[in-house]
């Protein structure tokens, strides 16, 4: 199977290519020229199997570049028991007609484990096949949870080596704790001044930068990036869905081939479009509810038609949510476009000059067969996690409190009563001081430790080992820079 760039300069690429390269030449995102089909039949048959033969299987259909072996060989090291336990995408179910879908069960207590960990493993392949005996340089701008699994996942591995730039101010204590004590002999972090958007402007422009990546070949080395751009970091995260679906069947929530609903809380339009994918490769769904913040941008394009990015940043409790530009909505404009990519190369060429675009009518009227947004306040996500732990005694991070309160307004105005799994996307743990906050605990704010006893003491859920274990970790990065200094500072870390 072949990848061709959305803004569609006609250039052809292996999947091992697409995932070393990250973005396409001409700035946009690889797609797959075909989609694989599976019958119900096959669905079906992936729940007799454990999750990494689950995450084999599909990823198969789309890694055609790969044999059976390597990517065998890619998910035993990626969903390790000792990294994600029993079942790394268990489906809790709460009340007659909602699941859980719980994403966290990784080294960092947040969904992005789920491709973080695999990644580098297809990343190395990769790179074999293609023949490139670089050493590649992940760049990676985050919101907070990208920034830890990404370093996370390629700590350490040869041949790699990672930045991660996050903004000063816009992650929890406890992500910032995350990231300053990471170990490995190949990783780097910096905070920003400025919000996520600008850390991932800048890493775009680094990306951009020809003369610069000239430079850095004739030093042996390539950039790519581990952000939710790249296809290797879609792809794994297609597979949950279709697990979630075979397990919820045989839990007997559904019956086999019944439509159902996903809600899923969105930052980036990553999480939600590989779902989408799952979609057009025939899982039964009815509907994708895409859940935001205040940061309420995509909840206008599904209804409206209208991306616009001209409108006040929020800094929420959900901050991995906290975005302006959807880089991976891009995709999503290329399929419901007809694959016209010179239309996507225009909208992108707009929302760059203007700030906004719109999409024709017939476009809005198939995003909208598939998607309905939703956004959620900051006083809905708190009463919302009090509520659910008042009500069934299920404890929810911030982000996935949004994606619970989205799901409840769709069903209010659609009188649509499918039975719905919600993706959660971190653990309780992660934003403890939120989730205390909105639990009517008191607490000191300063103290991220006393807040995850205090939480474990009300919830009874474990602590994840990682957080727990940071009370004794070692600083060990501290550099602020602006974005001006970005690109200075990948230079003198790599030269
Ligand atoms: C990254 C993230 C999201 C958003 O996912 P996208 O793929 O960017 O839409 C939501 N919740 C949490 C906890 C995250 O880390």
């Amino acid at each position: 199977m072949l990848y061709t760039s959305t803004r569609g300069n006609q250039e052809m690429v292996s999947a091992a290519r697409a995932i070393t390269r990250g973005l396409a030449d001409d700035g946009g995102l690889y797609v797959p020229q075909q989609l694989p089909v599976l019958s119900l039949d096959e669905i079906m048959a992936i729940g007799k199997k454990n999750y990494t033969a689950r995450a084999a299987e599909i990823l198969g259909k789309f890694l055609s570049d790969f044999s059976a072996d390597e990517l065998g060989e890619c998910v035993k090291k990626a969903y390790t028991k000792a990294k994600f336990g029993d079942e790394p995408a268990p489906l809790k179910h709460i009340d007659h007609a909602t699941s859980v879908l719980e994403l966290w069960h990784g080294p960092t207590s947040a969904f992005k484990d789920m491709a973080l960990q695999l990644l580098p493993h297809l990343l190395i392949k990769s790179l074999e096949k293609t023949g490139e005996n670089h050493k590649v340089v992940i760049l990676a701008a985050t919101s907070g949870d990208t920034g830890k699994a990404a370093l996370e996942g390629f700590a350490n591995v040869e041949g790699t080596e990672i930045i991660v730039f996050y903004p000063e101010h816009g992650v929890s204590d406890i992500q910032k704790l995350q990231m300053s004590t990471q170990q490995g002999n190949n990783v780097k972090v910096f905070g920003i001044q400025g919000n996520f958007d600008d850390a991932q402007r800048g890493v775009k422009d680094i990306f951009g930068n020809v003369a610069m990546a000239e430079k850095l070949e004739e030093e042996g080395y390539i950039f790519s990036s581990a952000n939710s751009i790249n296809w290797g970091r879609l792809v794994p995260q297609i597979v949950y869905y279709f697990s979630a679906y075979v397990d919820a069947v045989r839990a007997k929530r559904i019956k086999a081939g019944e439509k159902i609903n996903f809600a899923v809380p969105t930052g980036n339009f990553g999480n939600i479009l590989a779902g989408y994918y799952a979609k057009m490769m025939g899982l039964p769904v009815e509907r994708f509810i895409c859940a935001s913040n205040s940061n309420n941008v995509l909840t206008e394009f599904l209804s409206e038609g209208q991306y616009d990015r001209r409108r006040e940043f929020f800094k929420t409790i959900s901050p991995s949510m906290d975005i302006l530009v959807s880089s991976n909505l891009e995709r999503l404009l290329y399929h419901v476009c007809g694959k016209d990519a010179q239309a996507v190369a225009s909208y992108m060429q707009t929302l760059k000059e203007k700030g906004c675009y719109k999409i024709r009518r017939q476009e809005l009227l198939k995003v909208r067969d598939d998607f309905f947004g939703a956004w959620v306040d900051e006083y809905e996500t708190k009463e919302t996690i009090a509520r659910v732990f008042s009500e069934l005694r299920y404890v929810m991070d911030t982000h996935t409190a949004v994606a619970w309160r989205a799901l409840e307004k769709y069903r209010i105005v659609s009188v649509d009563g499918t039975y719905s799994v919600e993706l959660s996307t971190a653990s309780p743990y992660k934003f403890a001081d939120s989730v205390l906050g909105a639990l009517g605990e008191k607490f000191d704010a300063n103290d991220p430790f006393a807040l995850l006893h205090r939480l474990k003491e009300i919830s009874g859920i474990k602590i994840p080992e990682q957080l727990a274990a940071l009370e004794k970790s070692p600083q060990l990065h501290d550099e602020v820079i602006s974005v001006e200094e970005m690109e200075m500072a990948v230079l003198k870390n790599l030269i």
